[in-house]
């Protein structure tokens, strides 16, 4: 995040916000200016890349499913605004720990021991690492003591627009994002790959609730995809991982998604309709 707040600094903060009275490296000065763009920064990717798959991705007939509530975008959009900026706060915390210096982020490749190859290995790694991560915290949110006061929230929607991406409980949010923060801390990362990993998993995110549930038939056992993620959000108990399913596989939760056996949302709304035409 250094990169950002210097950039931030150059062209907008010192020359234009900030009192003269107030030094770059400051540390409340820091703080402030890491909540706002960590705010501006989330807020942008979540509903730009939100409203494009929205606009031109999710099929818009899942609308019509008996499950798709009422005003479900507002609300999806309601919460994923708030969990924003309720996870920003400690999300802070930890991007100012970072600029301090404390993470193994790296500025440039020749820092890393094994030069490129470190660098495919490093997102190889961060791929992996919070994959496995996420399905641990993702499956513990389901416990039966504990899925009421957080995880509900994001399983309110049976069938996810491309904005229930971000629409949990802050609490539940911010762990399930723990596993890209510590990351960094444990393994060297470079920074540019970091900052672009960040904004990689936030549209993956979106991509699982996207409604679109195409995908390449030797795949379907190796990705999760919205056709995994939509199974888990109608049955809870399957396919809890992030992009991968092999978590899944070896924890025994993976289900092979309904909708690829003609047995999916689409195929329940054409059911319907089919019905109802018969009925008239
Ligand atoms: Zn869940
Ligand atoms: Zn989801």
């Amino acid at each position: 995040m250094d990169h950002v707040l210097n950039i931030a600094d150059n062209y907008i903060w010192t020359p234009y916000v900030y009192p003269a009275s107030w030094p770059e490296d400051w540390a409340p000065r820091q703080i402030i200016s890491l909540w706002v763009l960590t705010n501006l920064g989330a807020l942008l990717i979540y509903l730009g890349f939100g409203a494009i798959s929205f606009y031109y991705v999710f099929d818009h007939k899942l609308m019509k499913h008996p499950q798709f509530i009422e005003n479900q975008v507002r609300k999806e959009i309601q919460l994923g605004i708030a969990s924003i900026f309720w996870m920003s706060f400690p999300t802070v915390v930890l991007f100012f720990v970072e600029i301090k210096g404390h993470s193994q982020l790296y500025d440039n490749i020749s820092e890393s021991s094994l030069g490129w190859p470190g660098v495919y290995l490093s997102i190889a790694g961060f791929l992996f690492f919070t994959d496995m991560c996420i399905y641990w915290i993702h499956r513990s949110m389901h416990h039966r003591s504990i899925y009421k006061h957080f995880h509900k929230q994001h399983h309110i929607f049976k069938i996810p627009s491309p904005f229930a991406s971000h629409a949990f409980h802050p609490l539940d949010g911010f762990l399930q994002s723990l596993p890209y923060h510590v990351y960094p801390f444990i393994f060297p990362l470079h920074k540019v790959v970091y900052l672009s990993l960040f904004v990689f998993v936030n549209i993956w995110t979106i991509s699982i609730h996207d409604g679109d549930y195409r995908i390449p038939g030797p795949l379907i056992c190796l990705i999760n995809g919205a056709a995994h993620h939509v199974d888990h959000h109608l049955f809870f108990n399957y396919n809890y991982g992030q992009y991968f399913t092999l978590w899944d596989h070896l924890g025994g939760s993976y289900r092979h998604p309904s909708a690829l056996l003609g047995r999916g949302p689409h195929d329940h709304i054409r059911k319907l309709m089919a019905e109802a035409a018969c009925t008239q």
